[in-house]
């Protein structure tokens, strides 16, 4: 791979169309940040309108290509099952190459990497799977049958906070079924997508069935979004942007997929074991620097058990090991952005301004090791009302609001009195409970003793202001097929012109 973190630091990337890499119309180049030291490390190309032209023309003529339309779905499995292979191989170096990118630890970035060759591979396994179906139809000598076709060029919008592994939900179902992809990344995180294309030209798809634009949001990504050239868009991102996406795929009349933020509950009720619901708590809202769509940043915890679980919140948060994402022993890395760690800072003001009790952080760490980097303490606030912008809006940092409930209706009534609804967790030893929970909370994924448990079987999308679509799992068939009904009349007999064969 030519594209790894060494050999790109200091060094202008173009963007990737029609299996070429070109330099963007504009002849700009973007600065990106390493979090970790707050320095640039590498210029992307600041593609525009001409260069989105561009890609969409790469990836029609893909569409068009035999070598791609005429690909068996056997093959087009094979393909995808080669491209896990390579990504596996070189799961280290896009792994560093993430690291270094949006600060996120590097055991997480190694994970994710082979967790997108997981999707690669469930994707692969699907490719020849994927089939229509035989309709009766109330006549004699006819039937009715229906294919399941690519849908065309699919634009996949990704966010900075999990790259790779978010590209891989839109690409895996997408080549599976024999449409072409443009991607455009964040312009904080567009490494990974750019060496991805490395990849996926070694694993032999032709050209223009992968594409990477880069570049800025409102000037890359926007006119992707309204391109008459694009035939659907998977978006992956904020609340904010996915209006922007939705009304700009609707000005089109192409169909798009949310994934959008959220404000998920942790629910820790008085019966649960402590020792494992305190892992998950953490987990849900410290791993990654609460930078997560599902982070658990609503902390709800039962009266009776209410300043154990806060005394033990606490003293995980203060022990937990801030610093640089590579170090084996790190457990916090930077916040991904100079602009979110400000946000970030916004919000410890707003907690305090609307009462909640500051327990833990709420400031940038004192130190060396992370002094130049955008760093910010585990932070835990305590007796947050519901109704607090802390406990309402999505922060996307290592920002914990506690909320006290004592009944069951109390807590399903709060939990989701939210515009989000994106996951929720529960802790108990009661199933029952555990059960009635995940039937009557609104939220696009549950999970019961267990956080941030994610696999490409199963579907995955929000309720709410969290989105609508599923990626992942045998649902995301339809997200990426459009379904064709073939009628047959084989009886032989000439049918009358003036009465409609109903
Ligand atoms: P964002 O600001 O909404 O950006 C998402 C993507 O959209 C980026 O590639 C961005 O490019 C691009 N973009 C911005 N403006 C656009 C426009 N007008 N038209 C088309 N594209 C545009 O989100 P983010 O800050 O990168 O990511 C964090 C958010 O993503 C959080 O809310 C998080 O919860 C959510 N998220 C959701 C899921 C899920 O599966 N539900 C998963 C991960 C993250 P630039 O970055 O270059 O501006």
């Amino acid at each position: 791979m030519k594209i790894t973190a060494k050999q790109i630091e200091g060094t202008r990337q173009l963007f990737y169309a029609g299996g070429k890499w070109r330099e963007p119309a504009s002849g700009e180049y973007l600065a990106s940040f390493d979090p970790a030291t707050g320095a640039s490390w590498y210029e992307q190309a600041a593609c525009g309108r001409d260069d989105i032209d561009a890609a969409v023309a790469a990836a029609r003529s893909a569409l068009g290509d035999p070598a791609w339309r005429t690909m068996t779905q056997a093959d087009r499995g094979r393909l995808l099952f080669r491209l896990a292979d390579l990504v596996t191989a070189h799961a280290a170096e896009l792994a560093e190459l993430e690291c270094r990118d949006i600060g996120k630890l590097l055991k997480e970035t190694s994970a994710l990497a082979v967790m997108m060759a997981e999707t690669l591979r469930y994707w692969g396994g699907m490719a020849d799977k994927i089939q229509g179906e035989t309709i009766p139809l109330n006549k004699p000598d006819m039937l009715s049958f229906t294919r399941r076709e690519p849908i065309g060029v699919v634009a996949a919008i990704v966010p900075w906070n999990s790259p790779l592994y978010v590209l891989g939900d839109s690409l895996a179902p997408a080549l599976a079924i024999g449409n072409a992809l443009i991607v455009k990344p964040s312009e904080h995180a567009a490494a990974s997508a750019l060496a991805l294309a490395e990849l996926v030209e070694e694993a032999g798809y032709p050209a223009g069935v992968y594409n990477v634009v880069t570049g800025l949001g409102n000037v890359a990504g926007e006119p992707l979004t309204r391109h008459v050239g694009v035939d659907k868009i998977v978006f992956t991102g904020g609340s904010a942007t996915g209006r922007r996406v939705a009304a700009a795929a609707a000005s089109h009349l192409v169909s798009c997929n949310l994934e959008l933020g959220g404000k998920s509950p942790n629910v820790i009720f008085a019966d649960a074991n402590l020792d494992r619901a305190e892992s998950g708590i953490v987990a849900g809202i410290f791993a990654a620097s609460g930078q997560s769509c599902v982070a658990g940043s609503r902390i709800f915890v039962q009266e009776g058990v209410y300043d154990e679980v806060l005394d033990r919140l606490v003293a995980a948060a203060r022990e937990i090991r801030v610093g640089h994402p590579v170090k084996p022993d790190t457990q916090l890395g930077p916040i991904a952005l100079k602009e979110q760690l400000e946000k970030v800072e916004r919000y410890i003001k707003i907690g305090r301004h609307e009462g909640a009790r500051l327990l833990a952080g709420g400031q940038r760490p004192e130190g060396h090791a992370t002094r130049a980097g955008w760093y910010f303490e585990p932070t835990v606030f305590a007796d947050v009302d519901n109704a607090m912008r802390i406990a309402q809006e999505e922060i996307f940092g290592p920002v914990a609001s506690v909320i006290k409930f004592s009944s069951e209706a109390e807590l399903i009534r709060l939990a989701n009195a939210t515009p989000f609804g994106l996951a929720a967790g529960i802790w108990t030893s009661d199933i029952d409970k555990a059960l009635r929970f995940a039937e009557r909370i609104d939220a696009g994924t549950v999970w019961i003793n267990t956080y941030r448990s994610l696999a490409p079987t199963t579907p995955f999308g929000g309720f709410k202001q969290s989105g609508y679509g599923k990626l992942r799992g045998l649902e995301a068939i339809r997200e990426f097929t459009r379904t064709k009904s073939v009628i047959v009349d084989y009886s032989g007999q000439s049918q009358d012109p003036f009465v409609p064969r109903t």
